[in-house]
């Protein structure tokens, strides 16, 4: 299949369009690289040995989206790009509705003048809100606390409506739980922007130095052991998730809803035990308040991804947490600053500007 990747160059469009590629797909790579780097993609490039078209395209700007759909064959889309800063959309909410539900809108606006019809869309498991019973199935009452997820449930809706009205329409909406890891040659990897929200790369960050202590949310949740607990799943499986999806329900129509998680929870602490076994190194960290909007528990229930699409993560905690720190011992500033420099790449990409 032909596949355009919209945010191929962030943390999980980078792991699969690697999947992608290694299975034989066509891909055309489209970012405005808000929140990531060209470098991710030589490096995609380079561990799958095939060279493929990128273009710097804003999915703000309807026009950059048609001249790529002009330029190229699609059968399917897989809709990563998207901002997912939680604390950062409850600061500037216009922003995300802009970015993510508008780029949305443009994006299916092309689709349909296109003629394609088959949408894979990176949702969250924040649409359960935080108070649904655990494990979380796909039916559970959806329900956003912040902007951003409120984004996600916009987009689900607006997916919903647009298959009520284009029943030849093949959409799939991935709720995904927690991912973390990187590929396991450690070349690409999660690399946020200044500091970081979320546990994994706080935590390696702390590993190797660059900050002094993990400061844990809360350990009086009424959990295993008081920290929060969560579904971490390996940053592969999700991408193969989206392999799955692609190969078998993209091609039925309607509007398949998947939970992508391992339906199994684990603690904070848990996390702080699993990540220093696999660096060897002792992680600091003082327990605070908690974090306002966090709910206790989250964990999925897999089981309709496992039956439907023949998918379930096979990567466990350790594992995740060794792939993460191999990505972090390689690249300890990220790509920016990465020992590997662009120039030194065996695979130049084909990088295509569009002209204004
Ligand atoms: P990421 O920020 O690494 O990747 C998103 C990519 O989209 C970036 O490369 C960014 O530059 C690009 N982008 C953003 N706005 C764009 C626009 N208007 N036009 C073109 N490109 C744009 O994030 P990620 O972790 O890879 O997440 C991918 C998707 O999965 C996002 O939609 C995110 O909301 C969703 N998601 C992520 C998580 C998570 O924990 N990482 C969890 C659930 C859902
Ligand atoms: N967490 C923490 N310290 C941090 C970041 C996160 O204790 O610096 C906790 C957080 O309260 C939650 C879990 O780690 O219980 C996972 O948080 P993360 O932000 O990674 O993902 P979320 O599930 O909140 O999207």
């Amino acid at each position: 299949m032909a596949i355009l990747v919209t945010g191929g160059a962030g943390y999980i469009g980078s792991h699969t369009c690697i999947e992608l590629l290694q299975k034989g797909h066509d891909i055309v790579v489209i970012d405005n690289f808000s929140n990531s780097k060209q470098e991710a993609l030589r490096r995609v490039s380079r561990i799958t040995g095939k060279t493929f078209p990128i273009y710097a395209v804003d999915l703000l700007q309807k026009r950059d989206i048609q001249k790529v759909f002009a330029a190229h064959p699609i059968d399917a889309v897989v809709h990563f790009a998207g901002l997912k800063a939680v604390g950062e959309s409850a600061l500037f909410p216009l922003r995300y509705f802009q970015n993510n539900v508008t780029g949305t809108v443009n994006l299916c606006h092309v689709m349909m003048e296109f003629n394609v019809k088959r949408l894979v869309f990176s949702s969250s498991a924040t649409v359960y809100g935080a108070t649904g019973q655990m494990p979380l199935r796909e039916d559970a009452a959806v329900h956003a606390i912040n902007p951003y997820g409120r984004t996600k449930l916009m987009i689900e809706e607006i997916l919903a409506d647009v298959y009520a009205a284009n029943p030849d329409w093949s959409i799939v909406l991935l709720r995904y739980f927690n991912p973390i890891g990187a590929h396991e040659s450690g070349e690409i990897g999660e690399d946020p922007n200044g500091v970081p929200n979320n546990l994994l790369p706080y935590m390696a960050q702390v590993a190797i130095g660059n900050r002094q202590q993990l400061s844990i949310y809360g350990g009086d949740y009424e959990t295993k052991d008081g920290t929060g607990v969560r579904d971490y799943i390996h940053v592969v499986d999700l991408a193969t998730g989206h392999l799955k999806a692609l190969e078998r329900t993209v091609h039925i129509p309607g509007v398949h809803t998947y939970n992508l998680g391992t339906g199994n929870g684990y603690s904070v602490l848990e996390m702080v035990a699993a990540f220093e076994g696999a660096s060897g190194r002792s992680i600091p960290y003082i327990i605070t308040n908690r974090r306002p909007g966090d709910a206790a528990v989250c964990y999925a229930d897999p089981r309709k991804a496992k039956q439907e699409l023949g998918w379930q993560a096979m990567r466990g905690v350790e594992r995740m947490c060794m792939d993460t720190w191999r990505w972090q011992v390689k690249n300890p500033h990220g790509y920016e600053r990465s020992r590997i420099s662009a120039k030194h790449l065996s695979h130049p990409l084909s990088e295509l500007s569009l002209q204004k």
